[in-house]
């Protein structure tokens, strides 16, 4: 496995394997690598000659800087993990390489930021914007793989690289959970074994949710059985929405005939965990 840690040679390398016709696949992560991202990976390598993962934790878009100082590094292990997987190359880039200057220019996204992530943590999607046009433009990629669990981030994404005309086609992965449907977060290491505990009450809800409006119960009970349940059992949430998932519009009839996501974000002590179910399946 090749190791980059500056986008020329990067892009030398790229560019050789490109010649010889092959497909390129991108897998944009912030490292404290797990099994979420590895499916992400077993994905990129079904689908594409050539697989790059990014491992950068990108400071423009935590709004916390206690968040941003306490995110798990563990670079070594990450490359051991990915080389272990079948990963082709990995760039590794540090701050100054990824932002030469403080950007001026900002990328919004209006009513689609509006509400959950966009709306408790401002600025958050200017920062993971910026970075994945970065990523996309030093890596040019044929294909690039996105989580579910962060769907909001796959909708905007989706619709900048419409608006930009990036060529790169994306794909969104499903969830990937532990045994206890707890959905795999780097943020999970943070945990301690009871907050574990607590934190597997967030898809419980969810699941919960999703069965009672599928046996028709109105949204607005459900929304307050939701957060009351997160209550009772130790979470505090911040938000629990449904929204289409596609456009991320409020719903408030659930089935009008949109895929309607639940998402939902809850704090577990100080840790902050978000999780979604889409009705019906994934995306
Ligand atoms: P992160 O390192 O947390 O920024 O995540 C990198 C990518 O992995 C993002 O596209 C995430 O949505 C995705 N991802 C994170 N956790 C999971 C999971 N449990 N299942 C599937 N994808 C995930």
């Amino acid at each position: 496995m090749e190791v980059f840690r500056d986008i020329d040679s990067l892009g030398n390398y790229l560019s050789a394997h490109r010649c010889q016709g092959r497909s390129t696949g991108l897998v944009p992560t912030m490292g404290a690598l797990h099994q979420g991202h590895l499916s992400l990976l077993s994905n990129a390598l079904e689908e594409n000659d050539i697989v790059i993962c990014s491992v950068y934790v990108n400071p423009t878009q935590f709004n916390n800087a206690e968040d941003l100082e306490n995110y798990p590094r563990q670079e070594a292990e990450d490359l051991r993990i990915l080389e272990q997987n079948g990963c082709h190359a990995v760039f590794v880039p540090d701050d100054e390489i990824m932002y030469v200057e403080d950007p001026v220019i900002r990328i919004g996204f209006g009513d689609m930021e509006g509400i959950m992530e966009g709306e408790f943590r401002p600025g958050h999607f200017n920062g993971v914007a910026m970075v994945v046009a970065k990523l996309l433009n030093a890596v040019n990629p044929d294909r690039a793989y996105f989580g579910q669990k962060d769907l909001q981030q796959f909708l905007l994404i989706e619709r900048m690289v419409k608006d930009l005309g990036f060529r790169t086609k994306l794909r969104c992965i499903p969830i990937y959970r532990e045994e206890t449907g707890l959905a795999m977060s780097s943020r999970n290491l943070r945990l301690s074994q009871e907050e574990k505990n607590r934190a597997v009450n967030i898809y419980k809800m969810l699941s919960r949710s999703a069965k009672m409006l599928e046996s028709g119960e109105r949204w607005e009970e459900v929304h307050k059985e939701g957060i009351n349940f997160l209550r009772e059992n130790g979470l505090e949430p911040e938000y629990f929405e449904a929204v289409s998932a596609q456009t991320l519009a409020r719903q408030t009839n659930v089935f009008d005939g949109n895929r309607v996501a639940l998402c939902v974000a809850a704090y577990v002590g100080k840790i902050r965990l978000i999780d979604n179910l889409i009705l019906g399946g994934s995306l």
